[in-house]
């Protein structure tokens, strides 16, 4: 029986021969980095594949929050959610801000909007959701709570890559959304981001502050960060953004087979496509319900890890039970049962554009009894 290792994740790859032909065009041009030619077609195609006014590469995913918190002057506290990856809450503390942790609607793993208000206070100055898993969070409602306090609301969208609600691209919610391309994500420039927002103006200082806070060669204008993408990653870009929607559609191929699989399952469940969304299937989360399942979530995962399946427990641990910030006041777990649960009963099956058909019988004959 074939026992090669399943990784959750696989990247998506360009073709050489195409990548090294754009390798003998930078090499030809030796113009490597800070802002060229590979660079400024990269922002251009990639703005009108996501559907958004203007975007800024970055080089990596992370960066791209500390910018965004800076470029809006937060301070003081913000409301966030405390089930994501470390880099939501770690760019809050990069910047000195207090992050205050929030709930999550347990139907989505999105922070739940009934639990912003009560968590504002006077030093609060603005919101940071994540759209977990690519599902959207209710950008309705938190822009409502948002305007009502005069807060900024900024999104992770690391996971949110393509997706869209009703035709609009969920990127243009909020002040910002922030973008990773880093390997393990659906478009990937091995390590890569992208900053996301509503006019020029706040491109052209956003693009300053990506470069050390160089207006031009003598001016410096704000205390900026060098987070700039070089051209060698801007073509293998260029190159994965063509494939980028034949990968998520293998992707939707996959989530359908987990799901007619899975739905008989007892103590198995998983999330359906909502209404009106264009889904990216960037992860297949699924849940365990250890009474009914007969199992508890990590005896699971290690049964996977034995039949040589990767799966990964994202979210757990969750980001508030971390040192740095489980003395916070807001990270008791009284105060975030949902994401309790959530992470104490999560693993992400395996989700690519190369899974075939065997390696999804053997996942699912790890989870099948
Ligand atoms: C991947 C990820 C990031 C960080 O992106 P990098 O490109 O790895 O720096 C931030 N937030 C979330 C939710 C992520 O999943």
């Amino acid at each position: 029986m074939d026992k090669s290792l399943i990784t959750v994740t696989s990247p998506l790859l360009p073709d050489l021969d195409d990548f090294h032909a754009m390798l003998k065009e930078i090499w030809a041009g030796k113009w490597i980095t800070n802002n060229g030619s590979f660079h400024k077609r990269l922002e251009k195609e990639l703005a009108a594949y996501l559907k958004v006014p203007f975007i800024s590469l970055f080089t990596n995913g992370t960066l791209p929050l500390i910018t965004a918190l800076q470029a809006l002057r937060i301070t003081g506290e913000v409301i966030t959610t405390p089930y994501s990856f470390v880099a939501t809450t770690h760019a809050l503390w990069w910047n000195g801000i207090t992050p205050v942790f929030v709930d999550i609607d347990p139907s989505t793993g999105n922070m739940d909007p009934d639990k912003i208000e009560a968590a504002i206070t006077p030093r609060t100055t603005a919101i940071m959701p994540v759209h977990v898993y690519g599902k959207p969070c209710d950008t309705v409602r938190i822009q409502e709570i948002a305007d009502k306090y005069g807060l900024k609301v900024i999104y992770d969208a690391a996971h949110a890559f393509g997706v869209e609600v009703n035709g609009e691209s969920i990127l243009n919610a909020g002040d910002m959304s922030t973008l990773s391309f880093h390997a393990t994500k659906v478009y990937n420039t091995i390590e890569g981001g992208a900053l996301v927002m509503h006019d020029e103006q706040t491109k052209k200082r956003i693009d300053y502050l990506k470069n050390f806070g160089f207006a031009d060669e003598v001016t410096v204008v704000a205390p900026g960060i060098n987070s700039k993408m070089d051209e060698v990653r801007a073509a293998y870009g260029l190159l994965n953004l063509r494939q980028v929607d034949s990968a998520i559609a293998a992707r939707r191929q996959v989530a359908i087979k987990y799901r007619e699989a899975l739905r008989g399952v007892d103590g198995v469940t998983f999330f359906d496509d909502m209404p009106g969304v264009k889904h990216n299937y960037s992860y297949f989360p699924i849940f365990i319900d250890a009474e009914k399942y007969g199992m508890t979530r990590d005896e699971l995962y290690y049964r996977m890890k034995e039949h040589n399946v990767l799966g990964r427990r994202y979210f757990y641990p969750l980001i508030s039970t971390f040192s740095t910030y489980k003395g916070l006041q807001s990270a008791g777990p009284e105060n975030l049962p949902n994401a309790h649960k959530m992470a104490d009963c999560v693993i992400c099956l395996p989700m690519h554009h190369a899974l075939n058909q065997e390696n999804i019988y053997r996942i699912l004959n790890c989870i099948r009894k």
